[in-house]
């Protein structure tokens, strides 16, 4: 079996490991157009749980990068002179560099023939190979060569980025944001090797435009990003490596499979830097398209497969990336809040990270959070405990370990208990059940007298859409949101998604689940009109 693979960044060459380590005799060339040594950027970020695949994989070269990168736990945001820390959090950086060196150096060992300086120009350089993997990334010639066929998409994001490095040694991930005359600013920092690490900064286009940077090259913006983070720099300097600024492109395309060619990686779907999972989805690609290999033992039924089962976790991770980057573009919405509820805003903004995991990770952190928004509660006229004229907003704990583990409970029913998701009508004797028009204020009775200003509208469903407000009514309160679902999505009919609150579009609040850290994480992650 001949094996062609465009591209030597980490899809294409951690497919060529595997592929070679599993069938020896299998003839696989990876044909990269850049030296050994050429890179763009610093550095990786990989979690523990994507370690473990490695390891669970290809146990040398896991051990190797293992023996090479930087661990850290905590994660640090930097907003208006606060650090808010946050603990538990397993991440580990590596040298984009070194991790291709280790992937080139297993590559050799296993018989992968690794042709550097090769451009390919067209697929018809293969026509003898039984299998061709195109992982020619982010700007693939190949796919636009083929794009009636691969009819991929690119949504161009609005805020503009540019991948640096620095000398400055750091002990946690860091979000440094800065407020400038120009406007603001964002540094997503963390270490990848010792007295190494890498910044990527990110801005929307007027700040970046008020700053020049659309008319300066590497050179004349370099000093101007120093001034603007010299205190988080503490005398480091910034490192160009073909750092132009850019906008980042979510990829998707409708098929990956053209015949006996498939995309791999970037080429394939691209995810936001902001979860650091372009290089793990490039990575797992690899994993899955051997898998399917494995399983299917022919090409065709193979590269079928791979399309099919991997889709739904490609994109899964994109709509995380998506989330995750709208909460970045969305900056100066935010910039409003306390340290405490912004910071929780950081490390929740993708949706895949709740309170309950936060509190799991780090309970100081929580803890510094629920002090902070009881003193909210309290100015509003409620108790510190989350309740307002016998609404008990508690929940238990056993429930919410329950919850945590993602096991399904069904707690006694009633006012103040949660019901399990999904299971319309379940709520006694809630008075709300099942209805699918506008709650007028007075119908969620369950809140208490409503007062005007701030306003707390708690709705309350049965399954379907029950809550159903114009924003523009409630503009000038808090607006707390119920739900179970990801931020962003419309309420299904299942009960999940929850809509996000925005002056002038509609509303939607699933509630009966009400507790007390459902309530918190929605009003956290709401915008505080
Ligand atoms: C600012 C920024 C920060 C990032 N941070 C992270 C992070 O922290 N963690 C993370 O996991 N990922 C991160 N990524 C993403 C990561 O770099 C990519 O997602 C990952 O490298 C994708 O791997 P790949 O193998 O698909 O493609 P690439 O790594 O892009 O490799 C493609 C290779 O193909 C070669 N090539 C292209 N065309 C041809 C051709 N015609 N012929 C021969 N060779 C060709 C290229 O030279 C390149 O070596 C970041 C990306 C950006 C932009």
């Amino acid at each position: 079996m001949k094996v062609s693979i465009v591209g030597g960044g980490p899809g294409g060459l951690y497919f060529a490991l595997l592929a070679q380590k599993a069938w020896p005799r299998w003839d696989i060339t990876v044909y990269e157009r850049n030296r050994p040594d050429d890179t763009f950027g610093f550095g990786v970020v990989f979690s523990d749980q994507t370690l473990d695949t490695f390891k669970a994989y290809d146990g040398p070269s896991y051990e190797m990068i293992r023996r090479r990168f930087a661990y850290w736990g905590d994660v640090d945001v930097v907003y208006k002179g606060r650090t808010m820390r946050s603990g538990g959090n397993g991440f580990c950086g590596c040298s984009r560099v070194a991790l291709l060196h280790i992937l080139h150096d297993r590559c050799r060992e296993l018989g992968v023939k690794l042709k550097f300086q090769h451009e390919v120009e067209d697929l018809n350089e293969f026509s003898d190979s039984d299998l061709v993997v195109i992982a020619d990334g982010i700007n693939s010639k190949l796919r636009e060569k083929d794009k009636q066929h691969f009819q991929p998409s690119v949504d161009l994001r609005p805020n503009k980025f540019t991948w640096l490095g620095s000398t400055r040694p750091l002990d946690a991930f860091k979000y440094f944001f800065r407020e400038t005359p120009e406007g603001i600013i964002l540094a997503h920092c963390y270490q990848y090797e010792e007295g190494r690490s890498t910044w990527v900064i990110e801005t929307d286009e007027a700040t970046w435009k008020n700053f020049g940077f659309d008319k300066m090259g590497e050179g004349e913006m370099l000093p101007v990003l120093e001034r603007v983070f010299a205190a988080e720099l503490e005398g480091h300097p910034l490192v160009a490596n073909r750092s132009i600024w850019r906008n980042f492109p979510t990829i998707v395309n409708q098929t990956w499979v053209m015949g006996k060619a498939v995309l791999v990686g970037d080429a394939k779907a691209t995810a936001h830097f902001s979860i650091g999972s372009g290089t793990k989805l490039a990575m797992e690609d690899a994993i899955a398209l051997y898998e399917a290999l494995k399983k299917e033992g022919e090409v065709k039924r193979a590269l079928a497969t791979y399309d099919t089962a991997r889709r739904e976790e490609v994109e899964k991770t994109q709509h995380a990336a998506n989330v995750s980057l709208a909460w970045f573009e969305h900056m100066q919405r935010y910039w409003g809040m306390a340290p405490e509820q912004f910071a929780f805003g950081v490390m929740s903004r993708s949706k895949q990270i709740t309170w309950e995991n936060l509190e799991l990770r780090d309970p100081r952190f929580i803890h510094e959070i629920h002090k902070w928004f009881a003193q909210q509660v309290k100015a509003q006229g409620f108790d510190g405990e989350g309740r307002k004229r016998g609404l008990d907003l508690s929940v238990r704990d056993d429930e919410r370990r329950a919850r945590v583990a993602g096991k399904r409970v069904r707690p006694a029913q009633g006012l103040g208990q949660s019901k399990p998701r999904g299971e319309a009508g379940a709520c006694e004797p809630c008075r709300h059940v099942g209805k699918e028009r506008p709650l007028a204020a007075e119908e969620m009775g369950h809140a208490g007298d409503l007062e005007p200003k701030p306003v707390i509208a708690v709705g309350v469903q049965g399954g379907a859409i029950a809550a159903r407000r114009p924003a523009g009514e409630v503009e000038k309160g808090v607006f707390i949101l119920f739900g179970r679902g990801r931020q962003g999505e419309k309420m299904g009919a299942d009960g999940a998604g929850i809509g996000e609150a925005e002056a002038g579009e509609e509303t939607f609040a699933e509630t009966c689940r009400i507790d007390r850290s459902e309530q918190e994480s929605a009003l956290l992650g709401a915008d505080n009109g």
